[in-house]
Protein backbone atom coordinates (compact mmCIF):
# COMPACT_ATOMS: atom_id res chain seq x y z
CA UNK A 1 0.00 0.00 0.00
CA UNK A 2 0.96 2.89 -0.85
CA UNK A 3 0.69 6.06 2.18
CA UNK A 4 2.08 8.98 0.28
CA UNK A 5 1.95 10.07 -3.08
CA UNK A 6 3.59 13.47 -4.85
CA UNK A 7 2.13 13.92 -8.37
CA UNK A 8 3.72 16.74 -10.44
CA UNK A 9 4.94 18.56 -6.74
CA UNK A 10 5.85 22.07 -7.62
CA UNK A 11 7.08 24.73 -5.02
CA UNK A 12 8.94 28.07 -4.84
CA UNK A 13 10.23 30.88 -3.41
CA UNK A 14 9.02 34.20 -4.87
CA UNK A 15 10.70 34.22 -8.67
CA UNK A 16 12.55 30.59 -7.73
CA UNK A 17 11.13 27.30 -8.45
CA UNK A 18 12.98 24.91 -6.27
CA UNK A 19 10.72 21.78 -7.16
CA UNK A 20 9.54 20.94 -11.02
CA UNK A 21 6.67 18.50 -10.88
CA UNK A 22 8.03 15.90 -8.72
CA UNK A 23 6.22 12.68 -8.60
CA UNK A 24 6.88 10.16 -5.93
CA UNK A 25 5.80 7.28 -4.01
CA UNK A 26 6.34 5.80 -0.37
CA UNK A 27 5.17 2.49 0.46
CA UNK A 28 3.80 1.57 3.72
CA UNK A 29 6.60 0.33 6.32
CA UNK A 30 9.24 1.38 3.90
CA UNK A 31 12.26 3.56 4.40
CA UNK A 32 12.31 5.75 1.31
CA UNK A 33 15.33 7.43 0.12
CA UNK A 34 16.13 10.63 -1.97
CA UNK A 35 19.52 11.23 -2.63
CA UNK A 36 20.70 14.41 -4.11
CA UNK A 37 23.32 17.53 -4.30
CA UNK A 38 23.29 20.68 -2.50
CA UNK A 39 20.77 22.93 -3.94
CA UNK A 40 19.04 19.44 -5.72
CA UNK A 41 15.89 20.43 -3.85
CA UNK A 42 15.73 18.15 -1.25
CA UNK A 43 14.59 20.12 2.28
CA UNK A 44 12.28 22.30 -0.65
CA UNK A 45 10.50 19.02 -1.25
CA UNK A 46 10.07 18.08 2.82
CA UNK A 47 9.16 21.28 3.67
CA UNK A 48 6.49 22.19 0.44
CA UNK A 49 4.75 18.43 2.20
CA UNK A 50 4.61 20.21 5.20
CA UNK A 51 3.01 23.29 3.64
CA UNK A 52 5.97 25.17 5.31
CA UNK A 53 7.39 26.48 1.66
CA UNK A 54 4.62 27.30 -0.84
CA UNK A 55 3.43 24.74 -2.97
CA UNK A 56 2.90 26.39 -6.45
CA UNK A 57 1.17 23.36 -8.12
CA UNK A 58 0.66 19.22 -7.77
CA UNK A 59 -1.06 17.00 -5.13
CA UNK A 60 -0.01 15.48 -2.33
CA UNK A 61 -1.96 12.61 -1.42
CA UNK A 62 -1.33 10.70 2.10
CA UNK A 63 -3.14 7.84 3.08
CA UNK A 64 -5.76 8.11 0.44
CA UNK A 65 -6.09 12.28 1.40
CA UNK A 66 -5.02 14.74 -0.72
CA UNK A 67 -2.99 17.58 1.63
CA UNK A 68 -1.62 19.89 -0.94
CA UNK A 69 -3.68 22.83 0.36
CA UNK A 70 -3.76 21.98 3.86
CA UNK A 71 -1.38 23.96 6.72
CA UNK A 72 1.14 22.77 8.27
CA UNK A 73 -0.94 22.29 11.56
CA UNK A 74 -3.30 19.64 9.67
CA UNK A 75 -0.72 17.98 8.13
CA UNK A 76 0.92 17.04 11.78
CA UNK A 77 -2.58 15.69 12.98
CA UNK A 78 -2.69 13.63 9.86
CA UNK A 79 0.19 12.06 11.01
CA UNK A 80 3.70 12.93 8.84
CA UNK A 81 6.71 14.46 10.81
CA UNK A 82 10.01 15.81 10.29
CA UNK A 83 13.09 16.19 11.53
CA UNK A 84 14.73 19.28 10.15
CA UNK A 85 18.24 19.98 8.63
CA UNK A 86 20.57 21.18 11.16
CA UNK A 87 18.12 19.64 13.91
CA UNK A 88 16.66 22.66 15.05
CA UNK A 89 16.68 22.25 18.29
CA UNK A 90 16.44 25.18 21.05
CA UNK A 91 19.94 25.18 22.68
CA UNK A 92 18.95 27.31 25.82
CA UNK A 93 15.93 25.02 26.30
CA UNK A 94 16.10 21.54 28.40
CA UNK A 95 16.07 18.22 26.65
CA UNK A 96 13.05 17.38 28.26
CA UNK A 97 11.53 20.58 26.71
CA UNK A 98 12.78 20.20 23.14
CA UNK A 99 10.85 17.02 22.99
CA UNK A 100 7.64 17.95 24.95
CA UNK A 101 7.82 20.64 21.62
CA UNK A 102 7.05 17.50 19.30
CA UNK A 103 3.64 16.85 21.11
CA UNK A 104 2.30 20.11 21.54
CA UNK A 105 -0.87 18.88 19.25
CA UNK A 106 -1.26 16.08 22.10
CA UNK A 107 -3.71 16.74 25.71
CA UNK A 108 -1.00 17.35 28.34
CA UNK A 109 -0.84 13.46 29.86
CA UNK A 110 -0.95 12.21 26.21
CA UNK A 111 2.05 14.62 25.42
CA UNK A 112 4.11 13.46 29.34
CA UNK A 113 3.34 9.28 28.34
CA UNK A 114 4.88 9.64 25.33
CA UNK A 115 8.04 11.12 27.14
CA UNK A 116 8.33 8.85 29.69
CA UNK A 117 7.93 6.35 26.37
CA UNK A 118 10.59 8.31 24.95
CA UNK A 119 12.91 7.82 28.40
CA UNK A 120 12.11 4.52 28.42
CA UNK A 121 13.90 3.64 24.83
CA UNK A 122 17.13 6.10 25.33
CA UNK A 123 17.67 6.12 29.22
CA UNK A 124 19.92 9.47 29.31
CA UNK A 125 17.51 11.71 27.87
CA UNK A 126 16.10 11.06 31.22
CA UNK A 127 19.31 10.82 33.32
CA UNK A 128 20.06 14.04 31.24
CA UNK A 129 16.79 15.65 30.46
CA UNK A 130 17.22 19.24 32.60
CA UNK A 131 20.42 20.05 30.33
CA UNK A 132 19.88 22.12 28.00
CA UNK A 133 20.11 20.96 24.45
CA UNK A 134 23.02 23.25 23.57
CA UNK A 135 25.16 21.52 25.29
CA UNK A 136 24.90 18.15 24.03
CA UNK A 137 27.12 16.97 20.69
CA UNK A 138 26.21 17.15 17.15
CA UNK A 139 25.21 13.51 17.31
CA UNK A 140 23.47 13.42 20.80
CA UNK A 141 21.53 16.38 19.62
CA UNK A 142 20.45 14.44 16.26
CA UNK A 143 18.68 11.87 18.04
CA UNK A 144 16.80 14.09 20.65
CA UNK A 145 15.90 15.77 17.37
CA UNK A 146 14.33 12.71 16.10
CA UNK A 147 12.96 11.72 19.41
CA UNK A 148 11.27 15.49 19.38
CA UNK A 149 9.37 14.18 15.52
CA UNK A 150 8.23 10.77 17.25
CA UNK A 151 6.88 12.50 19.69
CA UNK A 152 3.95 13.41 17.61
CA UNK A 153 3.34 9.35 16.90
CA UNK A 154 3.57 9.71 13.43
CA UNK A 155 2.84 7.77 10.29
CA UNK A 156 5.60 9.14 8.12
CA UNK A 157 8.46 9.62 9.82
CA UNK A 158 10.45 12.42 6.88
CA UNK A 159 14.13 13.53 7.93
CA UNK A 160 16.28 16.38 6.33
CA UNK A 161 20.17 15.01 6.50
CA UNK A 162 20.29 13.90 9.46
CA UNK A 163 23.62 12.65 8.94
CA UNK A 164 25.13 16.42 7.90
CA UNK A 165 27.85 17.64 10.26
CA UNK A 166 28.10 14.15 12.31
CA UNK A 167 30.88 11.95 13.12
CA UNK A 168 31.43 8.44 11.82
CA UNK A 169 30.50 7.31 15.08
CA UNK A 170 27.51 9.52 15.27
CA UNK A 171 26.26 8.55 12.02
CA UNK A 172 26.52 4.48 13.42
CA UNK A 173 23.99 6.24 16.29
CA UNK A 174 21.35 7.86 14.46
CA UNK A 175 21.98 4.82 11.49
CA UNK A 176 20.94 1.75 14.80
CA UNK A 177 18.25 4.74 16.23
CA UNK A 178 16.62 4.50 12.34
CA UNK A 179 17.01 1.00 11.90
CA UNK A 180 14.91 0.25 15.60
CA UNK A 181 12.44 2.85 13.88
CA UNK A 182 11.92 0.83 10.78
CA UNK A 183 11.86 -2.13 12.43
CA UNK A 184 9.11 -1.05 14.56
CA UNK A 185 7.26 -0.95 11.11
CA UNK A 186 6.86 3.24 10.46
CA UNK A 187 7.21 4.77 7.14
CA UNK A 188 10.08 6.71 6.86
CA UNK A 189 11.50 9.54 3.72
CA UNK A 190 15.22 10.00 4.52
CA UNK A 191 16.68 12.71 2.26
CA UNK A 192 20.38 12.43 2.35
CA UNK A 193 23.69 13.38 0.73
CA UNK A 194 25.63 10.17 2.63
CA UNK A 195 24.50 7.52 0.40
CA UNK A 196 26.32 4.74 2.61
CA UNK A 197 23.47 5.67 5.01
CA UNK A 198 20.93 5.55 2.33
CA UNK A 199 22.07 2.21 1.31
CA UNK A 200 22.31 0.62 4.27
CA UNK A 201 18.32 1.92 5.22
CA UNK A 202 16.20 2.26 2.17
CA UNK A 203 14.43 -0.43 -0.35
CA UNK A 204 13.63 2.05 -2.71
CA UNK A 205 15.43 5.49 -3.93
CA UNK A 206 14.60 8.64 -5.76
CA UNK A 207 17.42 10.94 -7.13
CA UNK A 208 16.87 14.52 -7.15
CA UNK A 209 18.81 16.94 -9.79
CA UNK A 210 17.73 20.84 -10.11
CA UNK A 211 14.62 20.17 -8.66
CA UNK A 212 13.69 17.28 -10.68
CA UNK A 213 13.64 13.36 -10.39
CA UNK A 214 16.27 12.06 -12.83
CA UNK A 215 16.29 8.53 -10.91
CA UNK A 216 14.23 5.89 -9.38
CA UNK A 217 15.30 2.34 -8.01
CA UNK A 218 16.09 -0.17 -5.72
CA UNK A 219 19.39 0.05 -4.12
CA UNK A 220 20.59 -2.29 -5.66
CA UNK A 221 19.63 -0.96 -8.96
CA UNK A 222 21.13 2.59 -8.28
CA UNK A 223 24.44 1.36 -7.58
CA UNK A 224 24.15 -1.35 -11.01
CA UNK A 225 22.57 1.53 -12.90
CA UNK A 226 24.86 3.88 -11.48
CA UNK A 227 22.38 6.54 -10.64
CA UNK A 228 24.45 7.81 -7.66
CA UNK A 229 26.75 9.70 -10.11
CA UNK A 230 23.14 11.47 -11.59
CA UNK A 231 22.78 12.93 -8.65
CA UNK A 232 26.17 14.27 -7.58
CA UNK A 233 27.77 15.22 -11.40
CA UNK A 234 24.22 16.04 -12.63
CA UNK A 235 24.01 12.85 -14.93
P1 LIG B 1 21.20 21.27 0.56
O1 LIG B 1 21.68 19.87 0.49
O2 LIG B 1 22.28 22.27 0.34
O3 LIG B 1 20.38 21.54 1.78
P2 LIG B 1 18.78 20.96 -1.02
O4 LIG B 1 18.86 19.80 -1.96
O5 LIG B 1 18.06 20.74 0.25
O6 LIG B 1 20.24 21.50 -0.74
P3 LIG B 1 17.10 23.26 -1.35
O7 LIG B 1 17.57 23.87 -0.08
O8 LIG B 1 15.74 22.68 -1.39
O9 LIG B 1 18.14 22.14 -1.85
O10 LIG B 1 17.26 24.34 -2.50
C1 LIG B 1 16.75 24.13 -3.83
C2 LIG B 1 16.85 25.43 -4.59
O11 LIG B 1 15.99 26.40 -4.01
C3 LIG B 1 18.24 26.03 -4.63
O12 LIG B 1 18.44 26.60 -5.89
C4 LIG B 1 18.16 27.10 -3.56
O13 LIG B 1 19.05 28.17 -3.84
C5 LIG B 1 16.72 27.55 -3.65
N1 LIG B 1 16.23 28.06 -2.36
C6 LIG B 1 16.18 27.35 -1.21
N2 LIG B 1 15.65 28.11 -0.22
C7 LIG B 1 15.37 29.33 -0.77
C8 LIG B 1 14.79 30.53 -0.27
N3 LIG B 1 14.40 30.66 1.01
N4 LIG B 1 14.65 31.57 -1.14
C9 LIG B 1 15.03 31.45 -2.45
N5 LIG B 1 15.56 30.33 -2.97
C10 LIG B 1 15.74 29.28 -2.16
Amino acid sequence: MTLLTLTGLSVGYGAVEALHGVDLDVAAGTVTGVLGANGAGKTSLLMGIMGATPRRSGSIRFDGVELGHAPTGRIVEAGIALCPQNRRLFPSMSIEDNLLLGATLAPAKVARERLEAAYQRTPWFAERRRESAGRLSGGQQQLVAIARALMSEPRLLMLDEPSSGLSPVAVQEVRALLERVAAAGLTVLLVEQNTHLVQHLCSSVYVLADGRVVGHDTVQGLVENDLLSDAYLGG
